[in-house]
């Protein structure tokens, strides 16, 4: 017997209990298992690429929405998935508007949540001076996901990929994974 199998009797089994819940994830289930045998089109491919900076201040946004499309329009994937994500634990990938007054609202919020100075309040800071970064980094991600449709990213109103730096003044990078069809 499958674990697929197994899985289906125990939610059928479980059903007698909560009929209307179960039978809704049985559902899924098969439209699952039908996907999985008959795949549509060819197989999946994969592209992998890294993005690198060197931000010459110490805290920074980038739009690097263009960088990925091109990566996108490389791979030759039309139906997918692309993950963007920092590669430092010192900066975020993150999806947001690209309007300079609210980056410059990001920054003063990011500052006043856990400010650089004074660089000696951070346990962290034995022998560096970047807690601030690691926590700024925290709150804005490490990575986003976008669905790619048609050979586009396929975005909601206004979105667009930024590099956060919150620790600059070195060569840091950004991988980007394409995966689909
Ligand atoms: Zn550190």
């Amino acid at each position: 017997m499958s674990g697929y199998e197994v899985l289906r009797k125990q939610l059928a089994k479980e059903s007698k209990i909560v009929p209307s819940d179960s039978m809704a994830v049985l559902e899924e289930f098969e439209e699952f298992e039908e996907f999985e045998e008959g795949l549509p089109g060819g197989p999946m491919k994969s592209f992998r690429k890294e993005l690198w900076f060197e931000v010459p201040t110490r805290r920074a946004f980038i739009n690097i929405t263009p960088e990925v499309e091109e990566y996108v329009r490389e791979s030759g994937i039309t139906e997918g998935l692309v993950l963007v994500n920092a590669m430092h634990i010192t900066a975020s990938v993150f999806i947001n508007d690209d309007e300079t007054g609210l980056h410059h609202d990001f920054d003063t919020w990011l500052e006043k949540l856990a400010p650089h100075e004074s660089v000696s309040q951070y346990r962290h800071n034995v022998g560096e001076d970047n807690a601030d970064a690691h926590l700024k980094r925290q709150i804005m991600g490490r990575e986003v996901v976008v669905a790619i449709t048609d050979g586009k990213l396929d975005f909601g109103p206004w979105e667009q990929i930024f590099y956060g730096e919150f620790d600059g003044r070195r060569r840091k990078r950004v991988l980007v994974k394409i995966i689909g069809e």
